[in-house]
């Protein structure tokens, strides 16, 4: 058996949770391949590591004094191997970072650090290989991450070891220059690398007990979410819900490897299972609930819309021609909605409008923001009568005006729209008409 697992920032923040992280990894020999984040937060006033390197290199960048930025990030790390006690000098690494920030190396590259050291610390302290990300994880020269030549030199590298360790978030072009993936990528590498070895399961180690049912911002404790299927989990991340990196699932899915979102301070706790399909069924009809604000829907009447074919076509042509996305449209007999992001739209809004009017001839047209989208998501509901039904009698009973509802035909979800206001209310009455 091989398990990949990947610590997050607040995992490895200060030798207490490397000490912690050591623990988890010896305590299950199947944990073969580790992938560290930058150090994170501490405490809530304090920086992420990766943050200080982006400040530093920009001063760098800008051709002033960086020395003192460098100094705590030096002390961060120093502070790590002091109080694990190892035999471990970063001395030469940062000289040459300092150089390398000097010679104006890349902010990709002055980010990549944070992972790059704490790897050192934790291939040192666990005892395991160090694998730089730098030489097997591939970009192209556009800057698109190339999966499969770096599937192809991934699993050749590792193939003859039996435990390594691999920094998370970068990877390299073919240059050799370093490219970061986006603000917590730490977890695609996880996965890319889950994939290469051909994992039984990708653990991901982080703050919380795993994927919640609700945001715990508006829910008070919600219960945590046991097994999650990558499209439930696609369709509450792009609603907001964040754990995991978004793009993290795309390597191990392929491969069908599940991955287990743990909690490094509670490790006793089973976290969530993330897996391609299962017959289990979740606790509750629903599996989880994500919502945002900040919509627009722009409603379009014309009467006999439904017999005149090309017109919603000529409606979405208005949107594309000014670069906006749409993210939901219902329609009625002689209406159609359009529902955008209101931040995208609100700059365009007249000449969308003049644009639908001169391409699609409507009777009228209105427009309403502040609207909130919420995501009901659940495999659950698919054998179950009446979801939406409820959901409605719950909203009704709390007041909530329901302003569109809109079911896919997969039935794995219903998106509810609502005034902004009535967001927080709106999913207060779902949770606790399926969960509390
Ligand atoms: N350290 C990087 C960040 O702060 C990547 C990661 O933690 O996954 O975004």
């Amino acid at each position: 058996m091989k398990t990949v697992v990947k610590f997050g920032g607040s995992s490895l923040a200060s030798a207490e949770q490397f000490k912690k992280v050591a623990a988890i990894v010896h305590a299950d020999e199947d944990r073969k391949f580790v992938i560290p984040s930058a150090p994170g937060k501490r405490f809530s006033a304090d920086k992420k590591v990766t943050d200080m390197l982006y400040v530093c290199y920009a001063k760098a960048k800008a051709g002033e004094d960086f020395s003192q930025e460098l100094k705590l990030i030096k002390e961060r790390f120093q502070d790590i191997i002091d109080g694990l006690e190892l035999d471990l000098s970063l001395a030469e690494e940062f000289s040459r970072i300092e150089q390398d920030f000097k010679d104006h190396k890349g902010t990709n590259y002055a980010a990549s650090r944070g992972e790059y050291l704490n790897s050192l610390i934790m291939a040192c302290y666990l005892d395991y290989e160090f694998v730089d990300a730098a030489e097997v994880i591939r970009f192209d020269d556009s800057g698109n991450f190339d999966a499969e030549t770096t599937n192809q030199i991934l699993s050749a590298r590792l193939e003859p070891l039996e435990r390594a360790v691999i920094p998370g978030f970068y990877g390299s072009r073919e240059s050799g220059k370093v490219k970061t993936f986006s603000r917590g990528g730490s977890d695609i590498t996880g996965s890319i690398v889950a994939r290469a070895v051909k994992a039984d399961v990708y653990e991901n180690w982080t703050d919380v007990s795993g994927f919640l049912i609700a945001d715990p911002r508006i829910i008070d404790s919600p219960e945590v979410i046991e097994t999650i299927t990558y499209r439930e989990l696609r369709e509450l991340a792009y609603m907001g819900a964040s754990v995991l990196h978004e793009e993290a699932i795309f390597p191990v899915r392929r491969e069908g490897i599940p991955i287990n979102i743990r909690n490094t301070n509670a490790p006793e706790d089973n976290g969530t299972w993330i897996v391609e399909s299962t017959c289990q069924k979740s606790r509750y009809i629903i599996t989880g609930i994500a919502g945002k604000k900040g919509f627009c829907a722009v409603n379009i009447e014309k009467d006999m819309m439904n017999s005149e074919i090309g017109f919603g076509r000529k409606v979405l042509q208005a949107f594309e021609d000014h670069g906006i996305s749409f993210e939901h449209m219902p329609s009625g007999i002689d209406t159609l909605t359009v529902f955008v992001h209101q931040d995208e739209f609100a700059d365009k809004e007249q000449k969308v409008t003049a644009a639908i009017h001169r391409l699609a001839g409507p009777d009228s047209i209105e427009i309403e923001g502040d609207l909130a989208l919420i995501a009901v998501v659940g495999r659950g509901m698919k054998s179950t009568q009446g979801t939406a039904g409820r959901i409605f009698s719950a909203l009704a009973t709390e007041h909530v005006n329901i302003k569109m509802i809109d079911q896919g035909s997969s039935e794995l979800n219903i998106i509810i729209g609502v005034a902004d206001e009535d967001f927080e209310a709106a999913i207060k009455a779902i949770y606790e008409l399926f969960v509390a």
